[in-house]
């Protein structure tokens, strides 16, 4: 049962508890006024609904909808606090059925914005129109307009500067919308789309697509095509999925959609399933791409918890999880997916490129690129790697500046060789059996003599300044200290090395970059462009060099040195990810410092790797250089001791 079908219509709520524990802002930016006319004109009934946007929203939002539109009383009604036309009864409140129910989207919004709604209902052969400027009612008139509503936003924030202050460059506001649009999209797939942005039309979506067919006009086919379907319906449950393979893992959950009753909702329970389904496929600290919708009785779950309405309360939590983790499971076990443990790219199983086609592409985007004019240091500001780089560059020696009392870091051109070269890296990915017995004297494989795991043990010869030390499972490393023992994490050392002396030397410029002889492409959502661009002086100080490459991809010309091993374009995933996640209140230097220990992870050794002596003596020498500066980019520790009475006491020599 729709409530908005019937005659009378919108109506002041009733004074209800449950109502006001969820009363709150729900207007922050842009997006949130999409989000609430959207979710509108979904509720109208509407099978078209336009989106016109200027200047990220800031200076006008409109969405037009086909839908049931409003009388004239109605529209009078709409904009005041708590009016309603979707809930009838109190009951109704514990079985939504519609997107909107606490009547307060259009009050808040026409509170802080100049707000024209024009509506003419079905049926009806006369419009309406009024006109609120900041609560205040200007104008309310017939006029002239097809069937359906028009809600017009013009300068939101107008009167809360403060609020208006606070809203982000354009392009940010706009990957925000876009978000929002393909929410809508992805939930309601027999409605047609059609988005307007600064008078280019950027998105037509024709009516009945299937979910899958949007999912792939918003993220791109590559994506679309590796994602596993899933269609299931047990215990009153609908679940209709789209699943990504393990190796399509990003580096945080924005890429984790869930829809109950077509509602988009941040779920811990499901989103714990779906955690729990991929456990063992993927690196514990990546997140899967999933868009999962399920239709459940609305009696099932309460919505009426957050003034966002994007989070529920389960009547039975664990059934709707066993549920979602039984669905993925099988899934994967029909799949095998066994074999993709790699957390890289996996560049197989894309029948519609061929190798051959994939290198005309190359070619041809290298010519483009070739063509491309040189930049000149008046072009705009967007990707041009001339512009002068502002981060870290006076006024933050405090927050750069070493700790105190910590051994003399080394010269920008030590650090530079060391990145080239991190600690002998490229020895440490020879596999063992590769190594020639006795090509390296200090070098003792145990796993020849029997022992079945690798050790290996530096200092041997008797002119090694340093106190021995061995390396253990290909993971640990353990060496005397003063006064006992330390057993080293050989990855969180290293990374915390190259943490700290990245930390430092990107006070100084520009880290070493390599220019790739073929450009890389990556392909990109609008709303990741827009983070690229607004990121453009951090990653120019990263050493990385992009150009937007056609509408959804963007070309990487140069890349860090210090990266050289690692996979171009799941590292630029992993960083439009991590730049996702950044709160929008954190200054530069913060986000520079969270890519930087990123950074450093993706180029430490890793657990299993083994490492020569020299390497081993190398992280070894240089742990006293971390060791002053407590804070672990993960806040793991680096290194366990046991102190020489500690060793006494276990072995009861005392
Ligand atoms: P809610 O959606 O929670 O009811 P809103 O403030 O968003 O609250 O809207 C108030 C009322 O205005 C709705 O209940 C609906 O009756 C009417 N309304 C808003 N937008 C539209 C629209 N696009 N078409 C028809 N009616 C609308
Ligand atoms: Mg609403």
């Amino acid at each position: 049962r729709r409530p908005m079908e019937g005659v009378p219509k919108i109506k002041a709520l009733p004074d209800l508890p449950n109502n006001k524990i969820a009363a709150g802002e729900v207007i922050e930016r842009p997006a949130s006024v999409v989000k609430e006319l959207l979710d509108n004109a979904i509720d109208a009934g509407a099978s078209h609904i336009a989106v016109t946007i200027e200047d990220g929203g800031k200076r006008l939002l409109r969405v037009n909808d086909d839908g049931m539109g409003m009388s004239r009383e109605d529209l009078h009604m709409c904009v005041l606090p708590h009016t309603t036309s979707k809930l009838l009864t109190e009951e109704d409140l514990f079985a939504i059925t519609t997107m909107g129910f606490r009547g307060e989207a259009l009050a808040s919004i026409s509170a802080v914005s100049k707000m024209r709604i024009v509506s003419r209902s079905r049926g009806s052969d006369e419009a309406n129109e009024i006109l609120v400027s900041g609560k205040v009612l200007e104008t309310a008139q017939a006029t002239g307009s097809g069937e359906g509503t028009t809600v017009e936003v013009r300068d939101l924030f107008f009167n809360v500067p403060a609020r208006r202050k606070f809203l982000r460059a354009t392009s940010t506001e706009m990957g925000h919308i876009n978000e929002q649009i393909a929410r809508a999209a992805f939930s309601h797939p027999h409605i047609a789309f059609e988005v307007k942005n600064n008078d280019r039309i950027t998105q037509s979506l024709p009516a009945s697509q299937s979910r899958l067919e949007r999912i792939s006009k918003f993220y791109g086919a590559e994506l679309a095509t590796d994602l596993f379907q899933i269609n299931r319906e047990e215990r009153g449950v609908r679940l209709e999925a789209y699943v990504a393979p393990p190796a399509q893992s990003r580096a945080n959950a924005n890429w984790q959609y869930l829809f109950i009753n077509n509602r988009y909702i941040r779920d811990k329970y499901v989103y714990h399933a779906v955690k729990e389904a991929y456990r063992g496929l993927m690196e514990h600290t990546r997140y899967a791409v999933v868009f999962i919708f399920l239709d459940i009785d609305p009696h099932a779950f309460d919505v009426n918890v957050h003034p966002t309405k994007t989070e529920v309360r389960w009547s039975e939590p664990n059934l709707i999880h066993s549920q979602v983790l039984s669905a993925l499971r099988e899934t994967f076990q029909q799949c095998d997916l066994t074999p993709q443990l790699s957390t890289h790219r996996v560049s197989g199983n894309r029948p519609e490129v061929s190798a051959e086609e994939m290198n005309r592409l190359r070619q041809q985007m290298a010519e483009a690129l070739k063509s491309t004019p040189p930049r000149t240091s008046d072009a705009p500001a967007f990707f041009n790697p001339d512009r002068q780089c502002d981060i870290g560059s006076g006024g933050s020696g405090r927050r750069f500046a070493y700790g105190g009392g910590t051994p003399a870091m080394p010269s920008r051109e030590t650090i530079d060789a060391f990145f080239r070269k991190p600690i002998g890296l490229s020895g440490a990915s020879i596999p063992n059996s590769e190594r020639a017995a006795g090509d390296d004297d200090s070098t003792f494989d145990a796993a020849s003599v029997g022992g079945g795991e690798d050790i290996h043990y530096s200092g041997g010869p008797a002119q090694r300044s340093n106190p021995p030390a061995i390396q253990l499972h290909r993971m640990y490393l353990v060496t005397e200290t003063e006064d006992g023992i330390a057993i080293i994490d050989q990855h969180a050392l290293h990374e915390r090395i190259m943490y700290e002396m990245l930390k430092r030397r990107i006070t100084e410029g520009p880290l070493e970059a390599q220019r790739l002889l073929l450009p890389e492409s990556l392909t990109v959502t609008k709303q990741q462009a827009a983070l690229l661009e607004e990121n453009e002086s951090l990653l120019t100080q990263l050493g990385i060099e992009i150009t937007p490459f056609g509408e959804e991809a963007v070309a990487v010309h140069s890349f860090p040195v210090l990266l050289k091993d690692a996979d171009v374009v799941s590292f630029m995933r992993d960083l439009v990810d991590q730049l996702a996640q950044q709160p929008t209140s954190m200054s530069s230097e913060e986000a520079i410092h969270d890519v930087l220990d990123m950074m450093a992870c993706k180029a430490a050794v890793k657990a299993g790797d083994p490492l020569t002596c020299e390497e081993i003596e190398s992280l070894i020498a240089q742990k006293d250089l971390v060791e002053k500066s407590s804070n672990c980019p993960h806040g793991r520790p680096t290194m366990l001791r046991l102190t020489k009475s500690d060793l006494e006491r276990q072995f009861k020599r005392t």
